[in-house]
């Protein structure tokens, strides 16, 4: 591990409202969790520690809640609760199924936190919102409802099928003034739509505010082109909705009054730090002090748009990057590298495998199939480490073009598959 002995430091200031939530919340765990009165007990807390004294100083007194902790958490959850309505689990590329259990309240804040971010992204009573997803029947009509809760002409759900030619029309037809998406399948509607083609033409929609992944630079500035105001939306499977890039578009604000957030540096580069996160939101299943795992940097205060909440620059997880012989490869690298010769980014998937020699295979769409020796040069030329790998005969590189259906066939597309262990 990269972090260690330091403490982690609480990012912004707490007002006395979210101070007085953070109380009720460590008083719930104390009253309701055996997890959590274990914690509180080993770090020497009691209960009228809870009741009296500083709330953010007894929630620093715990140890960091580590993803290997939460089974403990989910399954006591499981078994004690009685008014759970809904779990969300998610896999990840690596490690273990986290599960989170949510009750019907939570549900209710979680829709009100939702219609406060899109507010947030300047959405208002007179947008018309399209929800663009594979398969939008979860987080999509979570998402749907929110803005129905902030009073919008009307919001739904579309679903982005295998003929996505057919999605590409809809949305012409429908004309959105905003779309919710996810970025490999924005990019995948602007290799298709009429608009990024042309001089003259704009999309009917004004905003894109995007979910699930890290957007490419590339495809941020094909929107922004064409007039679009692109948001990003952070939220984890753990911890629900954390945030919004606001207008003045520099990092996400983390809502305080509905997640507190700490920072602990990373040793090797104090720059960034791992995100440690603190729900306020949740109650069938709260967090104290989860150590998120996403890399962030935090933008100096103030914000232009007069929000006092902490602003973050989300790297994303440290396992979005490969590691081959100990060289570490940026994902996001590999895929401006792929996509350097086009006008814009679109979908990657990287295959990791070993025979007698590591493989790796960069998985594109047929549609750049002609700029195969540019995109071999271009990644080589990107990444030194790799280069060495191949040319000392450790590491072969090999692309594979598919028809570009296979990025959108599956919502939990993986953008990683390690075949090594
Ligand atoms: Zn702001």
């Amino acid at each position: 591990m990269a972090q260690t002995d330091q403490n982690p430091r609480i990012a912004g200031l707490l007002n006395q409202e979210t101070r007085d939530t953070l109380r009720s919340v460590l008083s719930h765990c104390w009253e309701n969790f055996r997890f959590y009165r274990r914690r509180f007990e080993a770090s020497g807390v009691n209960l009228t520690d809870i009741e009296t004294a500083d709330p953010v100083t007894i929630l620093q007194k715990l140890p960091l809640l580590e993803s290997a902790d939460l089974s403990d958490l989910s399954t006591e959850v499981a078994a004690t609760a009685d008014s759970v309505i809904d779990v969300e689990t998610s896999s990840g590329t690596t490690g273990q199924r986290k599960v989170r259990y949510i009750s019907y309240e939570d549900d209710q804040r979680e829709h009100e936190f939702l219609a406060e971010l899109w507010a947030i992204a300047g959405v208002g009573s007179a947008d018309r919102v399209a929800c663009l997803d594979t398969d939008p029947v979860n987080l999509m009509v979570s998402i749907a409802k929110a803005f129905d809760l902030l009073g919008v002409a009307e919001a739904y759900c579309l679903s982005a099928g295998a003929n996505f030619a057919h999605t590409v029309r809809a949305i012409k037809k429908l004309a959105p003034t905003v779309l919710v998406s996810v970025p490999s399948i924005i990019e995948r509607y602007l290799f298709q739509a009429d608009w990024p083609q042309s001089n003259n033409e704009r999309p009917s929609f004004s905003k894109v505010i995007y979910i699930g992944e890290s957007m490419p630079a590339a495809t941020r500035r094909a929107l922004e082109n064409a007039g679009v105001e692109v948001f990003g939306y952070y939220g984890a499977s753990e911890t629900s909705a954390l945030g919004i890039e606001c207008s003045a578009h520099q990092g996400i604000h983390v809502i305080q009054s509905r997640n507190i957030v700490e920072l602990l540096p990373d040793v090797d580069d104090p720059t960034q730090s791992a995100a440690v996160i603190t729900t306020l939101n949740q109650w069938a299943q709260p967090l104290l002090r989860y150590r998120l795992g996403d890399k962030v940097q935090e933008v100096p205060a103030p914000c232009p748009c007069g929000l006092p909440d902490p602003r973050l620059i989300v790297q994303g997880k440290p396992d979005e990057s490969i590691s081959i012989l100990g060289s570490k490869i940026g994902y996001g690298s590999l895929k401006t590298s792929a996509y350097r010769h086009d006008s814009q980014s679109g979908p990657l998937q990287v295959v990791v495998s070993r025979t007698t020699i590591e493989v790796l295979d960069l998985v594109l769409p047929d549609t750049i199939k002609s700029n195969e020796k540019e995109v071999r040069k271009s990644v080589l030329s990107a990444e030194p480490d790799l280069a060495f790998l191949i040319d000392s005969g450790f590491t072969k590189l090999s692309i594979t073009f598919v028809s570009p259906e296979h990025f959108v066939s599956d919502r939990k597309f993986k953008p990683i598959i390690d075949l090594r262990a």
